[in-house]
């Protein structure tokens, strides 16, 4: 998750460089200590609650079967059972108040851990994070560990963001664990990284477990057929074969393509900033990249360069489905998104056992081991600006002085890391504050390009769908014009099948729902907001359709699509004769318009900003091409951590 690589490069900006190498080599340090410490130095956080026993369920994992350890924060949201007929159809989250939007998080399965390495002596400054998403909370361990003073101000009851995973109660939907944000760990590495900042060895909070042997199955519409994404190089090649002949030597070329845009790309535009357009003809930057595969081919379209190795539509939408979950279209992504596909297959996909849960239990805690207050139900409402006094012409002429809660209280800091989607933070929390911007920001959120919204369905299941892998997804049978997200409800009703993907954990982990049943987590993009909006003047509506009229058409368009695939007709040792809807046990939906709600994403965009050519590195906000009447001004101690911001790729 890239914006864990954000807060590192934030603390590039922010802490003193002597101090940046110190914090590495102290990362470095961790991880050979890491073995050590776990047999020597184990410590028992329990973050303000007493230990809870375990869970009665058990589980086919053994570090989850483990006495359970509850966080205080965590507890305090709604447990309202959600519980919906699916003949009535009825919609959830009718009038949701803040603490309904959220289900409950499952118990954290790690009790015991060992003591992060120390922190820097205090420093004497004092820092806030607005927000404790997963950039929020990597950046905020850090400053901790560097000897800031760090207070992290969250406005919703429980730390994560997007990232979580939740257990709706209800009879139809108990023991059942959806991961809601994130479900496929990419970049395990960057991980890795993430934890030894904090001074940690990530096995010692996280079990990862490698979701195989297929990595991905794509479900085509078009005849009810399916490819896998497998790791076995041979059987890769036999699959492609037999839709293609001499597909399968093709692969390894587009995949040794693909591989060298990971490398070279990470290495040029992700790992490091960029503050220049002259950085994308920077020979050190781009050089090695641009030997290594042909740079139509890398900046051109996705499609162009799959045509050059396949003919076949079911081959070339394999390898660039991808970005169903980065909310862009093959048409118009540049070719080296092909680095997504290569990192799947080669470096795998992962799970975090026990759900994504685990990760923001194991980083909320490291920050509060580093001495962070984490203050929930915090929501901050401005970001307080004064004049630089100091400054000389060349210096930044505003510096920050604090931010105001919606409680009315104010809070001082020299340093402010926003953590929220960098347009609201833009239009709702800089705005007016200071003299000459808030035009300006106004002008870049409108002018910017924003990612698709969702609908997500949890569906509680009577019976394994074992169909499914962990990691589907479904295609249409039209593969170009599928990609223009649907936005009404006759485009549920006329279209005749969709793009949308389908996590389903049991594949991987036996303690994402009771034994004997299963569960899905359905992500289906659709249009945001605006694009919304715009189709509905199109259609001669006045106004966009209402979530529940969206919701209910969308619902009979997938499991249209689950029975066009012939599942859910008869499952492993239970019949379904009704079909696919009557597999389904109990649902929770999360709604189009939730998203805002939740996280303060800018039209429902649940992705952020989209990943255009000119929303990558210098062009992503807040600007800095080196062309002065593009760029954004700067704020002395202000800076943003988070998906939509540099160098967040
Ligand atoms: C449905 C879905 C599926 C995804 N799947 C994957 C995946 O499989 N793999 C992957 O790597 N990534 C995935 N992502 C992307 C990933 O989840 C995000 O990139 C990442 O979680 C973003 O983290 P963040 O810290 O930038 O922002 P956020 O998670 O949005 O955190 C920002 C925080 O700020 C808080 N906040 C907002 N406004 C205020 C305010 N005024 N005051 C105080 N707090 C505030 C919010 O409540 C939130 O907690 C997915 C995202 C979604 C939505």
């Amino acid at each position: 998750m890239s914006s864990l690589d954000a807060a590192s490069s934030m603390m590039a900006h922010y802490v003193p460089r002597a101090h940046i190498v110190q914090c590495s080599s102290f990362g470095a340090q961790s991880c050979a200590n890491g073995a050590k410490a776990t047999v020597s130095s184990f410590r028992r956080i329990t973050l303000g609650m007493p230990s809870v026993p375990a869970a009665p369920k058990s589980s086919g994992v053994s570090t989850l079967a483990a006495t359970v350890s509850a966080m205080v924060s965590f507890c305090q949201i709604c447990r309202r059972g959600r519980r919906i007929s699916r003949h009535t159809k009825k919609c959830l989250h009718a009038n949701p108040s803040r603490a309904d939007l959220f289900g409950s998080p499952p118990r954290s399965h790690v009790h015991e851990f060992p003591e992060p390495d120390s922190r820097a002596p205090p420093n004497g400054k004092t820092a806030i994070v607005i927000g404790a998403g997963v950039g929020g909370l990597a950046i905020a361990g850090r400053l901790a560990r560097a000897g800031f003073s760090v207070t992290l101000l969250e406005k919703n009851e429980s730390a994560g963001g997007r990232m979580r995973s939740e257990i709706f109660n209800g009879d139809d939907l108990a023991g059942h664990r959806f991961d809601t944000g994130p479900s496929l760990l990419l970049f395990p590495e960057k991980y890795r990284e993430a934890f030894a900042a904090l001074g940690a060895v990530m096995e010692d909070h996280v079990q990862l477990a490698r979701v195989e042997p297929t990595a991905m199955r794509v479900h085509y519409a078009e005849d009810a057929t399916t490819l896998d994404l497998l790791y076995d190089a041979e059987a890769m090649r036999r699959q492609l074969e037999e839709v293609e002949p001499g597909a399968g030597q093709q692969y390894f070329r587009w995949l040794g393509d693909a591989r060298a845009s990971l490398d070279l790309g990470l290495k040029a535009f992700i790992e490091q900033d960029s503050t220049s357009a002259l950085d994308f003809v920077d020979l050190t930057r781009v050089g090695p990249l641009a030997l290594a595969v042909n740079p139509i081919l890398l900046l051109g379209p996705q499609t162009w360069q799959l045509a050059t190795h396949f003919s076949s539509n079911k081959i070339k939408a394999l390898f660039s489905y991808q970005h169903l979950y980065v909310g862009l279209r093959p048409q118009n992504a540049p070719g080296v998104f092909s680095l997504l596909a290569a990192t799947e297959i080669t470096d795998g996909i992962w799970y975090p056992v026990g759900g994504f849960a685990t990760v923001r239990y194991a980083l909320v805690r490291l920050a509060e081991a580093h001495g962070v207050l984490t203050r929930y139900g915090s929501e901050v409402s401005a970001i307080l600006v004064d004049e630089n006094k100091a400054a000389t012409k060349s210096d930044n002429q505003r510096r920050i002085k604090g931010v105001q809660l919606a409680s009315g209280e104010l809070l001082t800091a020299d340093v402010v890391v926003a953590n929220p989607d960098l347009p609201y933070v833009y239009e709702s929390l800089l705005e007016g504050q200071y003299t000459g911007v808030e035009q300006e920001a106004k002008q870049i959120c409108e002018d910017l390009e924003y990612s698709c919204s969702m609908i997500e369905f949890c569906w509680s299941l009577k019976a394994p769908l074992s169909e499914l892998t962990q990691h589907n997804v479904f295609l249409s049978s039209d593969y170009e014009g599928s990609w223009d997200r649907p936005c009404t409800v006759a485009d549920f009703r006329e279209r005749d099948s969709f793009n949308f993907y389908v996590h389903r954990p049991l594949y991987t982990d036996s303690s994402a729902s009771p034994a004997g049943e299963d569960n899905v987590m359905i992500e289906l993009p659709i249009g945001n907001e605006l694009e919304r909006a715009e189709a509905a003047k199109k259609a001669g509506l006045s106004a966009p359709e209402s979530d529940d009229e969206l919701v209910a058409a969308a619902r009979d368009a997938m499991i249209r699509q689950f029975e066009r695939m012939g599942y859910g007709k008869s499952t492993d040792g239970q019949s379904t004769d009704g079909g696919m809807a009557s597999l389904i046990k109990g649902e929770c939906v999360v709604k189009p318009s939730d998203w805002e709600k939740r996280y303060n994403v800018k039209h429902g965009a649940v992705f952020g900003l989209s990943h255009g050519l000119l929303q990558l590195a210098c062009f992503r906000p807040p600007r800095q091409t080196g062309i002065p009447s593009l760029d954004a001004q700067k704020v002395e101690g202000l800076h943003f951590v988070g998906a939509s911001t540099r160098p967040v790729n």
